[in-house]
């Protein structure tokens, strides 16, 4: 894998496309033995999410539904801090056991404050199943029941997140040049 440029910055591979299918089907095997006779209902988190959610549920193999959700709160390479909901909930979550699918925690804020208001809709069980986290940058605290990978405080991009709406399509992840 090459350094690439995205917008204006310089990218250098940090996982392959190969490392994260690996990674993605060990957490699917994980879920399918803890959720087996349960139907499950994921919630995707939009736009980051979308190919992580779509890669996990090619691996579910139990009886499970997926949602999609839209939360914003970063413009560029920091968080703006505050959450908006730009697509919401159509489905009833009372009763069901949900697992929350995101593609970073990097301060915790968004899931931090996103959490509770399904939790207050009582569903059977809340989890989350994230594809990276950052914990030196997490200052909200955020359950992670299934985490791909731990990484450094950088800023990556592709595998669903994008540097300003481009690198989203990269099938692998790279981080910001030092
Ligand atoms: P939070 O700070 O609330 O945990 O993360 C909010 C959102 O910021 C994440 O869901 C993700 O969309 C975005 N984000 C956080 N860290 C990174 C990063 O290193 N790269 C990219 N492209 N997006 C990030
Ligand atoms: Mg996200
Ligand atoms: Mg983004």
């Amino acid at each position: 894998m090459q350094e690439i440029k995205v917008h204006d910055k310089l990218f250098v591979p940090w996982l392959t496309e190969q490392t994260i299918t690996d990674r993605v089907k060990d957490i699917a095997a994980d879920i399918n033995n803890a959720y087996a006779g349960k139907k499950p209902l994921f919630i995707g988190i939009l736009n980051g999410a979308f190919m992580f959610a779509s890669d996990l549920l090619k691996h579910i193999t139990i009886e499970a539904e997926i949602s999609f959700i839209k939360l914003a709160s970063y413009k560029g390479m920091k968080s703006s801090g505050q959450v908006v909901t730009a697509i919401g909930l159509d489905v009833d979550i009372t009763d069901r056991h949900v697992i929350i699918v995101e593609d970073i925690i990097d301060t915790g804020k968004t899931l931090h404050q996103f959490l509770p208001q399904l939790h207050n809709q009582r569903p059977a069980s809340l989890k989350t199943a994230v594809l990276l986290h950052k914990p030196e940058a997490t200052i909200h605290p955020v359950d992670i029941d299934y985490c791909c990978f731990s990484i450094p405080n950088k800023f990556v991009v592709g595998y669903g997140l994008d540097y300003n709406g481009l690198g989203r399509n990269l099938p692998a992840i790279y981080q910001l040049k030092d």
